[in-house]
């Protein structure tokens, strides 16, 4: 498996291995990109100058697996998470949002669509190595 076919986390922090696929909206939901834009080490020091990167993109990468706090046991533990916590709280039967990485997202991979539902609302805590939902 070559490195552009390796599952990729999409809530990953911001680096040179990272791929922007969306942008953070002022109400905290995921406008995404459609696509997967590489980020280069210019792209890196110039998000870093202001706010927290993770909090204005959102950003894939290649699943870390069990180097990952957020592995548990056969997979990532983040998606039936988000779920979990946003039930009755947002619409989950809304079309699913137009994704660059969905061939190769782990969430996707494990949970389908109803990864996608939550996903919109997850907003990267770096720092924490977690996530937060949006609204
Ligand atoms: S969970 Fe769905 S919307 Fe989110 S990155 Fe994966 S494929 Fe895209």
């Amino acid at each position: 498996m070559t490195m552009r076919d390796r599952p990729l986390c999409p809530s990953a922090p911001l680096s040179t291995k990272a791929r922007v696929i969306g942008v953070v909206t002022g109400q905290g939901e995921i406008a995404f990109l459609g696509k997967a834009i590489p980020v280069d080490q210019a792209f890196v020091q110039e998000a870093r100058t202001g706010r927290e990167p993770e909090r204005r993109f959102r950003l894939a990468a290649p699943c870390a697996r069990t180097g990952c706090a957020n592995w548990a046991g056969q997979g990532c533990s983040l998606p039936e998470r988000v779920h979990a916590d946003l039930a009755g709280t947002v619409q989950t039967d809304r079309a699913l949002p137009e994704c660059g990485i969905r061939r190769q997202c782990v969430w996707y991979a494990q949970s389908g669509s109803k990864a996608c539902q939550g996903c919109r609302f997850v907003v990267t805590r770096a720092a924490m190595g977690a996530v937060e939902q949006g609204p």
